[in-house]
């Protein structure tokens, strides 16, 4: 059986492949716009006091992606010679194509993730060097929210500001998730914020914005920020109309990611009965579900293709749920693969 042209595409790959609404459309169509390197988009400049106020910090800065936010943020943070430490699968480290190395002559310090998605505090203090020629100067710690999509611990990142502040280090929070993390947890943007100097939050993953970050911290941070942001390609001119986009999802599209926690909730339940399925897991909007072996994992992705179901991995598959997938689609990713397994 192929995928017949009438049923819509099930596209389970990321929370990244959501489209704009039609009201998000019209929200852009209608975005007053201005040059925003000379200040003057007011979409921008509202948004920007917008998020800087949800996460209580001074400033906010917009750029384009989230990578392109972490690495702004690193080069702020640190000099040619510094250091920061990080998780060894953190997008900081792992899926940033080495830019804060390449183009800040900043040294990484990986260390391997907790289960949790935390890093193992006694390693972390280990880790950070004395004032001595011999090594890099650590000056900053990169912590994730949502890891895989769980939650940080609530102590956990206060634990790192004790640490941070003990060594005269900075914090930098990537938060690409940090409205599920806040929709799952209960805890304010703020709440989440507190502890780090600088938090990057993803617009174009749940809130399904097509494009565009925002970065807040202190107003010298943030006054930094702009500067690396000229020196990796420069400010986006009339980015209102994306602005506008993002303002809409604020609107709009935070109360509905418990939607997609309850869908994921739903997917991991159905999943983790069926024959063939040897484990999975669920944390806010994201499942892992194990099969057998590496060729099965791929052989039920080559047959879910088929029938119009995207998702990503090999014998671990990633599902994430989002903004353009309805329970109606739970309920036939569900059937397909317990058809395909039998
Ligand atoms: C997606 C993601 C980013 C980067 O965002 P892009 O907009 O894809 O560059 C950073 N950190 C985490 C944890 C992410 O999931």
């Amino acid at each position: 059986m192929s995928h017949s042209k009438h049923e819509p595409l099930i596209d389970l790959r990321s929370d990244t492949v959501t489209r704009p609404t039609d009201a998000m459309r019209d929200a852009m169509a209608r975005a007053d716009v201005g040059d925003d390197v000379f200040g003057d988009d007011p979409s921008i400049n509202r948004l920007e006091a917008r998020m800087a106020d949800l996460a209580d910090k001074e400033a906010a800065l917009l750029l384009p992606t989230g990578t392109q936010s972490n690495l702004v943020a690193l080069l702020s943070h640190c000099q040619r010679g510094d250091e920061y430490l990080v998780g060894q699968n953190y997008h900081t480290y792992y899926y940033e194509a080495g830019g804060a190395a390449v183009l800040g002559s900043i040294q990484p310090q990986p260390m391997p993730v907790e289960a949790d998605g935390t890093l193992p505090l006694d390693t972390l203090a280990q880790m950070i060097k004395p004032d001595d020629s011999h090594f890099a100067r650590s000056r900053l710690i990169a912590l994730e929210n949502t890891h895989g999509g769980r939650v940080m611990p609530r102590d956990f990142i206060g634990r790192v500001r004790q640490l941070a502040d003990q060594h005269g280090l900075n914090v930098h929070l990537d938060g690409a998730r940090l409205f599920n993390a806040a929709v799952a947890s209960g805890q304010s943007v703020a709440e989440l914020s507190q502890a780090a100097d600088s938090v990057s939050i993803c617009c174009s993953k749940g809130l399904g914005a097509p494009m565009g970050s925002v970065l807040v911290g202190s107003a010298e941070l943030i006054k930094q920020a702009r500067r690396w942001r000229k020196m990796v390609g420069g400010g986006m001119r009339q980015a209102g109309i994306i602005a506008a986009a993002i303002e809409h999802a604020l609107d709009h599209h935070i109360d509905r990611l418990a939607d997609d926690h309850a869908n994921a909730e739903r997917l991991h339940a159905e999943l983790s009965v069926l024959p063939g399925i040897i484990s999975a897991t669920v944390n806010t909007n994201m499942v892992y579900i194990e099969l057998e072996s590496q060729d099965k994992g791929l052989a039920l992705q080559a047959d879910l293709k088929e029938r119009g179901i995207l998702t990503a991995g090999g014998q671990k598959i990633r599902l994430v749920t989002h903004l353009d997938i309805t329970g109606d689609m739970i309920d036939r990713f569900v059937s397909t693969v317990a058809e395909v397994l039998s």
